[in-house]
């Protein structure tokens, strides 16, 4: 019996816990721009920082910003390179039907 005291507050406080980190997540879930994860697929993922960033995701945060330009990725292959840059083309050029309209 003396032990069941323990093992209700420690499952009492567990439950409530998780409760409350339930209703968090759902409350302050941030969605993710699928865009940043798209660009980050055509980089390398070396993240060596040659480019001048953090890593390969913040380059693709800054290529999509329009602040970071592909030539700054020095391992990217000229393929890929050119493969990016279209896309990075196209998600600009469709922004700007989607604001004319
Ligand atoms: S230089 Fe290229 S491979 Fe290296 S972190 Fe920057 S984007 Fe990634």
């Amino acid at each position: 019996m003396p032990i069941l005291l323990p093992a209700f507050v420690l499952g009492g406080t567990g439950f409530i816990l998780g409760i409350l980190i339930f209703v968090v997540s759902k409350y302050f879930h941030v969605e993710e721009d699928h865009r940043i994860d798209d660009i980050e697929g055509m980089l390398p993922k070396y993240n060596c920082g040659a480019c001048g960033y953090a890593g390969c995701r913040d380059m693709a945060q800054g290529l999509l910003a329009k602040q970071a330009k592909v030539e700054q990725c020095k391992p990217i292959k000229t393929e890929a390179k050119i493969a990016l840059m279209k896309h990075l083309d196209e998600l600009f050029k469709s922004e700007l039907e989607l604001k004319k309209q």
